[in-house]
């Protein structure tokens, strides 16, 4: 069943216009761009499997994907090496503990769990082959825009804010190396993990990214298939157990849509087979998620009546 153009609208805009209201959260701060970023910036995206793009508000304003880009780095390192060593290699299961945390490796023996938080993130990067960072990170920006559709690009202020000040990321690279569960030299995978963290895109960009996995690996947009449509659903299984982090848990609950956040302030949930919505607004809860954005998707979701647990209509 296709949601009408107009009741897809509606629920953006009835989205955008009462979150508005919605307070509470701060900017990132640890890394000092982020905390320069307007708090008042909210928008939100709509990208359907079909390619119909619904907007509200700044769906055009950039900012910085930040853990989003796991997400990305995930399904090409899957296409890459199969979903078996995916599973094998960094784990598959959500840790309960915050994205950057050190004891959630110390209480498995080193291995990440998930590939969602820093630890995995930065394992699955250490999967992505290529001669030397830069042919690696070559790979993981063009995997960004062919999900995207258009070509997404490193903004250099971010990554040397990150780069700068990412000692914390540095020791879990450390850590993973001494478990053996970092497969390329660990500060290589730092620095390609920081890079991907530091692409711009709009809420736009990511409603069409999220778009690209409702439709089963096929940009709607693009038309170009990014990925192997068998590869998509333990890309959306992650995000629904982590993609939140500790926050995944009461949103599978609330609103029961595989999502994904980051601490740039966007947010994302894909509805399979149907469309993705994306929000982006600076100011974070304690987990790290984007409070403004997170209540503009569930609105959507709620609306257009989402739920993947809910039976459908009949
Ligand atoms: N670049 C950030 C970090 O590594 C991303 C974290 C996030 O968005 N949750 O800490």
């Amino acid at each position: 069943m296709t949601l009408p153009a107009q009741t897809i609208q509606a629920a953006v805009d009835a989205a955008h216009a009462s979150c508005k209201a919605v307070a509470g959260g701060a900017n990132a701060s640890y890394i000092p761009y982020l905390a320069k970023v307007p708090s008042s910036l909210f928008g939100v995206a709509v990208v359907t499997a079909d390619g119909a793009l619904y907007q509200a508000g700044d769906a055009d304003a950039p900012f910085a994907i930040e853990s989003i880009s796991k997400v990305f780095t995930l399904a090409l390192a899957t296409e890459l090496v199969g979903p078996d060593a995916i599973r094998l290699k960094i784990g598959v299961s959500p840790t309960g503990l915050p994205f950057n945390s050190v004891m959630a490796l110390e209480l498995h023996n080193g291995k990440p769990l998930s590939p969602l938080v820093n630890a995995g993130a930065i394992a699955t990067a250490s999967l992505v082959p290529g001669d030397d960072a830069d042919a690696c990170w070559a790979r993981i920006l063009d995997v960004q825009s062919r999900f995207a559709g258009r070509k997404i690009e490193l903004s250099e202020e971010v990554n040397t804010s990150e780069q700068t000040t990412n000692f914390h990321n540095r020791a879990i690279g450390w850590l993973l190396c001494s478990a053996g569960a970092c497969y390329s030299d660990p500060m290589r995978a730092v620095d390609v993990y920081t890079r991907q963290c530091s692409t711009l895109v709009t809420a736009t960009d990511l409603a069409t990214m999220g778009a690209t996995l409702a439709a089963g690996g096929m940009n709607p947009r693009s038309k170009e298939r990014v990925i192997a449509e068998s590869n998509v659903s333990h890309i959306l299984a992650e995000m629904t157990m982590e993609g939140l982090y500790t926050g995944s848990g009461e949103w599978a609950y609330t609103v029961g849509l595989p999502g994904k956040s980051g601490v740039g302030g966007g947010i994302l949930a894909v509805a399979p087979g149907k469309l993705a919505i994306a929000a982006f607004s600076p100011p974070l809860d304690s987990a790290g998620n984007s409070v403004r954005g997170a209540a503009a998707v569930a609105h959507v979701a709620k609306s257009l009546q989402l739920n993947l647990y809910a039976a459908p209509r009949r």
